[in-house]
C-alpha cells in the first residue's frame, strides 16, 4: 500500500506491505500524534476524529479501523470528543482511507458543534441552539464585521483617486493571473497539487467583481478591500485562497479603521495589516518557502523607502522588485509548511508558486494605470 498519497493523485510518501487494522491505526495515529499541539497538557487534549473512506474502502472495514484508532488514542491519553466515520471526501473509487485529528480548544469547540448545512456536510442540532450560544454569537460577530454595509449609493463617476486606483489594480491583477495560470500550475505541480494557477485566477476574478460592485454601491476603499477578501476566500482555492482572502480582509479593516491618513500611509497600513494576517493565519516564517518570502520583504522595503522620503509610486516599484527577488530566491529553499513539504526536495531549484504569484500580482497592480480612459476600456 502507498502511504501519504494525495486526494488529487499526488504521489505517496512511501510504500509498504498491507497491514491489519491495529497496524494501520498505529501507523496513522502515531504519525499525527508526533505533531500534536504542545500548548495543552497531554492529559487535557481532546480531539474530533475524522476517518474518511475514499470510495473503495468497505464501511465494515472502516468501522473496524475506527475501533483500533480509538483504542490507540485512549492509550495515548487523548479523549475523543466526537467523531465522523464514513465517506466524507471520496477520490473516485480509491481503496484507501484518510485520518484527520481535529484538536479542540475553547474557541473551536462551539464552532465544531454548531449546526451546519452545506452540499458536502450537514450537521443538525437536536436541541434548538440558544440565541446567545457562544458559537452563534461569535459567528454573527465575524459576519457583521466582514460584510460591509453599503453607504449611500453613488455612481462610479464620483470615485476618489484611491478608489479608482483600487479598481485599476484589481483589474490588472486578474489580467496578469489569466496569463500565468499554466506557469503557476506547473510550478505548483513540482511538489504540490498543481492547482495554484487556477485557484489564484478564480480568487482574483471573484475579488475584482466584488470590488467593482462594492464601489458602485458607494462603499469606501477599505470596505471594497474587505469585500474583495471575502470574495477571494470564496472563489480562490486551496491554502493560498484562504491566505489572500484573510490578507485582503485585514487590509480593508485596517483602512476602514484609519480614515484620514495620507495616501502613502494608507497603503503602508493596509500592507502591514495584510502581512500580519498572513503570518497569523499561516504561522509561517521567512525562509519556510511560502508567499511570506515575497510579502515580508515587500512590506519592509516599502516602509523603509517611505521613511526615507521616497514618493509612493517609486517606493511601491522598489518594493515590488524586492518581492520578486525574494520569490525567486525561494528556489534555493526547502518548503517547511504546506502541501509541498512532504515532497520538498523535488522543489529545490524551483521557486515557491505562492511567492511567485504574489510578486507577479504586486508588479501588475503597481504598474496599473488609473487613467479614466483605461478604466473605461476595462469596463
Ligand atoms: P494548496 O497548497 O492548498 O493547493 P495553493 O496551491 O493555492 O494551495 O497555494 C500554495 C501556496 O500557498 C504555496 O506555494 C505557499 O506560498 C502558500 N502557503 C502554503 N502554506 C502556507 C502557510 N502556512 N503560510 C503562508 N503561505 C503558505
Ligand atoms: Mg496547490
Amino acid at each position: 500500500m502507498a502511504i501519504g498519497m494525495g486526494l488529487h493523485g499526488e504521489p505517496g510518501l512511501s510504500e509498504g506491505p498491507l497491514c491489519d487494522a491495529e497496524g494501520l491505526a498505529t501507523l496513522l495515529v502515531d504519525r499525527l500524534l508526533a505533531e500534536r499541539p504542545q500548548e495543552v497538557a497531554a492529559e487535557e487534549q481532546r480531539v474530533v476524529v475524522l476517518l474518511n473512506g475514499l470510495g473503495g474502502f468497505k464501511y465494515e472495514e472502516l468501522f473496524v479501523l475506527f475501533q483500533a484508532i480509538s483504542e490507540r488514542l485512549k492509550q495515548a491519553g487523548i479523549a475523543i470528543t466526537d467523531c465522523e466515520c464514513g465517506e466524507l471526501v471520496t477520490s473516485l473509487d480509491m481503496a484507501g482511507v484518510s485520518l484527520s485529528l481535529f484538536w479542540l480548544d475553547e474557541e473551536l469547540e462551539p464552532f465544531w458543534s454548531a449546526p451546519a448545512d452545506s452540499p458536502a456536510y450537514r450537521r443538525v442540532s437536536i436541541v434548538p441552539p440558544l440565541a446567545d450560544a457562544p458559537g452563534e454569537a461569535q459567528a454573527t460577530a465575524v459576519r457583521t464585521q466582514a460584510i460591509p454595509e453599503p453607504a449611500a449609493p453613488s455612481g462610479s463617476g464620483d470615485l476618489t483617486e484611491p478608489q479608482r486606483a483600487v479598481l485599476a489594480r484589481f483589474a490588472a491583477v486578474e489580467a496578469e493571473l489569466s496569463q500565468r495560470v499554466e506557469e503557476l500550475g506547473a510550478l505548483d505541480a513540482v511538489a504540490g497539487d498543481g492547482d495554484h494557477g487556477l485557484g489564484m485566477l478564480r480568487g482574483s476574478q471573484g475579488a475584482n467583481a466584488a470590488v467593482r460592485s462594492a464601489l458602485a454601491r458607494g462603499c469606501s476603499t477599505g470596505e471594497a478591500l474587505m469585500a474583495a477578501g471575502e470574495a477571494w476566500s470564496d472563489h480562490g482555492g486551496g491554502t493560498s485562497g484562504a491566505l489572500w482572502g484573510g490578507g485582503l480582509l485585514a487590509a480593508g479593516q485596517a483602512l476602514a479603521q484609519a480614515p484620514g491618513q495620507d495616501d502613502p500611509q494608507q497603503v503602508l497600513t493596509a500592507v502591514s495589516a495584510a502581512l500580519q494576517a498572513v503570518r497569523d493565519l499561516g504561522q509561517a516564517a521567512v525562509g519556510d518557502k511560502t508567499l511570506l518570502d515575497a510579502l515580508e520583504p515587500f512590506q519592509t522595503r516599502l516602509q523603509g523607502d517611505l521613511q526615507a522620503g521616497l514618493g509612493l509610486e517609486e517606493a511601491l516599484r522598489n518594493a515590488a522588485n524586492t518581492a520578486l527577488a525574494g520569490a525567486q530566491a525561494t528556489a534555493q529553499l526547502l518548503p517547511k509548511l504546506g502541501r509541498a513539504r512532504p515532497h520538498g526536495e523535488r522543489s529545490l531549484g524551483h521557486p515557491d508558486p505562492g511567492a511567485m504569484s504574489l510578486a507577479y500580482c504586486l508588479i501588475a497592480a503597481i504598474q496599473a494605470t488609473t487613467s479614466s480612459d483605461a478604466l473605461q476600456a476595462e469596463r
